[in-house]
């Protein structure tokens, strides 16, 4: 590779400002976590998808590789350059554009780089809905949710990123582009490509714009926190509320108790609705009924659970405010959990029926094997899906405790996730957190499948090397 040449080709591309070589680029080099340091040949910020093909086109011309990054809220270092000083940081953030809205058809098409927000945003001001919903919002963008299949609190009635999706523009690891923007909900011809791009987390194309499946907007959305003595009462829980509330139920969050402790101790303002419960409950229904009856069918659920000693206290949110003042404190979760210090995260996927199994199985193997260790549990039980994160002894630098046990917590955890016919990644991808788990882990008639296809259509390794896989 010749350093220079390349970035005298890519200024010219993108034009000299975009191109950052010096400074402070920790915004783009340090993950979300900051576990993840990267050192990169250059951060380049092409602003439209023909200039992301130039740049593609040039990085692999001079055997150099590339790691896309949206939002930089990732959570497994998929999308922040290795510390060699060899790899092109390509940033989607200036491709921010919503491009069009299709009203008959139901449908946005959107720049990679819009921040999901924005996408959110564009759509109810048309009069829509645009459901994919996650803590990160503010930040991560559309691109960074479909690399990633993100999934988010609305997923139990709407699907993941990838079930929203209808087409995709691409730029391939030739730096050629693919318009596959069409809109369409059926669409027979031949291999998925788009559902191949959605969750390959940039190893196998870049994302340049996508067009997705709007919704109407619900005249009703009704939020409750509900206080179970178990998890168990959890699980009867959420199948009463789907028997009651059918595909009105949008949402359905546990949270433990020591979890909302965290969100206590670091954001003591936050206002705590619900007296503290060993597990709760955040629900929510969205409807195109009017306000009071579909508030009386929540109602109606919530005394019904507790006729059947499955829900102790209850709260529902009277306005918008406090709605958002619930949401406010599941989504800090993650947040005090970074304020606490540096702690080991799972985000595993279980059938619902497995979960209660599971969880007691392994909090007892985990405090047997590291006595005082805080276990973190909180998720989309709707989806059967935990964040079932460790935070290190009171007694014991987290630092420390990371280094020389997270690969005996992941044994157990995962271990017990296999058994149950689980999976260690239920929504935030592999990237190299976890290539390596997954190598032990997935079939390898799978694993050989995988890799054929990245040879396939990156046989240069020009795309974001070494995340999925390891070659
Ligand atoms: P980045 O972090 O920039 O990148 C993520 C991966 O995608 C990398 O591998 C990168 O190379 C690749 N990539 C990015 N853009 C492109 C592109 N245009 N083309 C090709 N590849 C690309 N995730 C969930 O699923 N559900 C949650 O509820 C959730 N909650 C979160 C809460 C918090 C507080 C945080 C910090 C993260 C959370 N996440 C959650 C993680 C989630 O994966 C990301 O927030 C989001 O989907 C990533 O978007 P991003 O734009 O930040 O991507
Ligand atoms: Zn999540």
């Amino acid at each position: 590779m010749n350093r220079d040449a390349l970035l005298t080709a890519l200024r010219s591309h993108v034009g000299p400002a975009q191109v950052l070589t010096e400074g402070d680029l920790s915004a783009y080099e340090l993950d979300w976590r900051k576990r993840w340091r990267g050192r990169s040949l250059a951060v380049v910020r092409p602003g439209s998808t023909a200039e992301v093909a130039q740049v593609v086109r040039s990085c692999a011309q001079h055997g150099t590789s590339l790691v896309p990054q949206g939002g930089n809220t990732g959570l497994v270092g998929g999308g922040v350059t290795d510390a060699s000083g060899l790899q092109v940081l390509l940033s989607l953030a200036r491709l921010n554009r919503v491009r069009t809205i299709d009203a008959a058809n139901s449908t946005l098409t959107a720049e990679a780089g819009c921040v999901l927000q924005a996408v959110q945003q564009a759509a109810e001001q048309a009069g829509y809905l645009f459901p994919l919903s996650l803590a990160a919002e503010g930040s991560c963008t559309l691109g960074g949710n479909l690399a990633t299949n993100a999934g988010g609190t609305q997923v139990l009635r709407f699907g993941n990123a990838r079930e929203l999706c209808l087409g995709l523009e691409v730029v391939n690891a030739q730096g050629e582009v693919w318009d596959g923007l069409t809109g369409l909900r059926k669409d027979n011809t031949g291999y998925d490509l788009r559902d191949l791009l959605i969750g390959s987390e940039g190893t196998l194309g870049i994302i340049t714009a996508a067009t997705m499946k709007l919704y109407p907007l619900p005249t009703a959305v009704i939020a409750a926190l509900v206080a179970c003595r178990d998890l168990n009462d959890c699980v009867a829980l959420l199948e009463l509320a789907q028997r009651r509330l059918g595909s009105a139920l949008t949402g359905f969050e546990v949270m433990e108790s020591f979890a909302l402790g965290l969100v206590a101790r670091h954001y003591p303002q936050l206002a705590r609705p619900l007296p503290d419960a060993r597990w709760t409950v955040l629900l929510e229904t969205g409807d195109s009924d009017d306000e009071g009856a579909v508030r009386a069918r929540v109602e109606a659920l919530l005394e019904a659970a507790m006729e059947r000693g499955i829900a102790g206290d209850a709260a529902l949110a009277h306005n918008v405010a406090q709605r958002r003042a619930m949401w406010h404190l599941r989504e800090s979760i993650p947040l005090a959990q970074a304020e606490e210090g540096p702690n080991i995260k799972h985000d595993i996927a279980l059938p619902v029926s497995a979960i209660v199994d599971f969880v007691s199985h392994t909090d007892a193997a985990l405090l047997a094997a590291f006595p005082g260790a805080r276990i973190v549990n909180f998720g989309h039980l709707g989806d059967g899906n935990l964040h079932y994160n460790l935070q290190a002894p009171d007694t014991l630098a987290p630092q420390e405790f990371l280094a020389r046990h997270e690969h005996e917590v992941n044994e157990i955890v995962y271990d017990a996730v296999a058994a149950r016919g689980g999976s260690i990644s239920a929504e935030h991808g592999i990237g190299q957190l976890k290539r390596d788990e997954l190598a032990q882990r997935k079939s390898p008639v799978a694993l050989a499948m995988m890799r054929a296809i990245k040879r396939a259509l990156d046989p240069r390794n020009t795309l974001n090397p070494g995340r999925i896989l390891r070659r």
